[in-house]
């Protein structure tokens, strides 16, 4: 698949063609290609785990390049407002602590394409054109790193389900919090992100 098979697909996926979309195809082939996982829809599907820091448009992108879902626990969200994206090989002998390379947008790079396409007014319309004419250098910082990723981070994990002692609602994957020797979900913990009315 190339830069523009991506990209016909992103748009479809993403409803929409944006810088972000060039942007995330973008940092997930170079992901992909930096780990040599040529197929990570196909053959090496089970292969791959991706952690994204932000929710914008690019993240969309990286999600269709890489295959990683939230759904199959293959895509992994930390919400830090970052344009990076950390791709996660599992195919390596020892798993516990796999081989995986981060890769962030450069903070120049919005400049850079303001200075490749002064021509162009619109924001959007200048970096959809300059992120896809960019060197990858220009455009992307790249770090090989190691990510601890537990048995029950894993994409395929079956464990045991437990229910919470306050509100009776199940808890998967070991989410549940022991307070004052209850065991209880996030929520009557005291995380709850609502208010019930
Ligand atoms: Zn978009
Ligand atoms: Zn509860």
């Amino acid at each position: 698949m190339t830069l523009d098979d991506y990209l016909r697909e992103a748009e479809v996926a993403h409803g929409h063609l944006c810088a972000g979309q060039v942007l995330g195809v973008r940092l997930a082939m170079l992901g992909l290609e930096k780990l040599g996982i040529e197929d990570p829809r196909g053959k090496d599907r089970k292969r791959l785990v991706t952690f994204v820091e932000i929710d914008r448009c690019a993240t969309d992108a990286i999600s269709l390049v890489t295959g990683c879902r939230l759904g199959k626990r293959a895509l992994k969200f930390r919400d830090w407002g970052k344009m990076a994206a950390t791709f996660v090989d599992l195919g390596i002998k020892d798993v516990s602590t796999g081989k995986a390379i981060r890769i962030a947008a450069k903070e120049s790079s919005k400049a850079l394409a303001r200075a490749m396409h002064p021509e162009i007014e619109s924001k959007n319309q200048q970096q959809m054109l300059a992120y896809r004419e960019m060197p990858e250098d220009d455009l992307f910082t790249k770090q090989w790193v190691s990510v601890k990723l537990p048995a029950d981070e894993f994409p395929g994990y079956k464990g045991e389900r437990i229910v919470c002692a306050e509100c009776g609602e199940g808890v998967n994957f070991h989410r549940e919090v022991l307070r004052d020797g209850r065991v209880l979900c996030r929520a009557c913990a005291g995380e709850r992100y609502y208010e019930i009315l």
